[in-house]
């Protein structure tokens, strides 16, 4: 089975949009997310105007605030701080990367933790660690979701995560241990990584590596999830060798059209919970 993430975000976003519809009939309020965006850098350029796209196609309100890449990090800490404050602000996105003279900890720690659609601040990290109420990071929100609708019971299965970014890999083992998986967390230095991934129920790749899991990495009936996101040839194609495996896994997510709109549906899922927290 090729898991269509396409169709799965569209019908999450149906939700949201009927949520928000539902809402705005009651408190006459919606959600508003805005987003700061700073430099040139062309691909983030291209995920704000797709935010702010599909933000609007759902009834959020959105506004984007870009700066040139060498505005100082005090005018950005004074505008989330403005933004912390009003009322009217459901959620903050900060695009990164970020220029290197602005320090990424201190903007993601500025941000009010209850309008950090992105998941990042420490007091959502340390909740979801916790197993407590957080918002939780939209790709590793999308990945589990998508698991979700091939197998609901997760308890019991092995996962093994490639990848142990703060964005990705770290978030996802949190998200499989609440579903009482066994996590194993592999990154570049794990030996005989191809062993690793052949215990693997349920195998998550978050690397940026193209086509690093093979045919003979992979056991009968695995789940099997494509984070990856590589420019091969002008081809976008994944860390998985999808060709190679589908007919031998129960699921994969394809590179493009899996993980990815997922990804933007569980970004408007934040921002309508942090809306409903306010
Ligand atoms: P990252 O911060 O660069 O982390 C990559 C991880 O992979 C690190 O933990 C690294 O290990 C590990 N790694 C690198 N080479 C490896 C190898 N040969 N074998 C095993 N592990 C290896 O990347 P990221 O931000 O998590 O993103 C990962 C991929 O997902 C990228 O392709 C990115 O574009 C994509 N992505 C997709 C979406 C989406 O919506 N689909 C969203 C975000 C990111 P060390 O920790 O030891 O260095």
């Amino acid at each position: 089975m090729i898991i269509d993430g396409k169709k799965e975000a569209a019908t999450l976003i149906k939700e949201i949009k009927n949520e928000i519809a539902d809402l705005k009939k009651k408190t006459n309020k919606v959600p508003s997310l805005t987003v700061i965006l700073i430099g040139e850098f062309a691909p983030s350029r291209i995920y704000v105007k797709n935010k702010e796209k599909n933000s609007k196609e759902v009834g959020i309100k959105s506004n984007v605030i870009k700066y040139e890449s060498n505005v100082s990090e005090k005018v950005v800490l004074d505008k989330i701080d403005e933004l912390n404050k009003d009322k009217n602000i459901s959620g903050i996105l900060v695009q990164l990367p970020l220029p290197n003279h602005i320090n990424k900890e201190k903007i993601i720690n500025a941000i009010d933790p209850f309008k950090d659609v992105d998941g990042f601040h420490p007091l959502n990290v340390g909740n979801l660690a916790s197993g407590y109420e957080a918002i939780i990071p939209c790709t590793p929100l999308g990945c589990l979701l998508l698991i979700k609708k091939v197998e609901k019971n997760l308890s019991g299965k092995h996962a093994v995560i490639i990848g142990r970014s703060n964005l990705n890999g770290k978030p996802m083992a949190q998200l499989l241990l609440k579903e009482n998986c066994t996590v194993t967390v592999a990154h570049s230095k794990t030996k005989n990584l191809q062993s690793e991934c052949l215990k693997a129920d349920i195998l998550v790749v978050a690397v940026g590596v193209p086509n690093l899991v093979k045919r003979d990495w992979v056991k009968n009936d695995a789940i099997v999830i494509d984070v990856g996101i590589n420019k091969v040839e002008n081809k976008i194609i994944g860390d998985v060798n999808l060709e190679e495996i589908k007919d031998k896994v129960k699921a994969v997510t394809p590179v493009p059209g899996g993980v990815g709109p997922m990804t933007i549906a569980c970004l408007l899922n934040n921002t309508l919970k942090c809306f409903k927290y306010r």
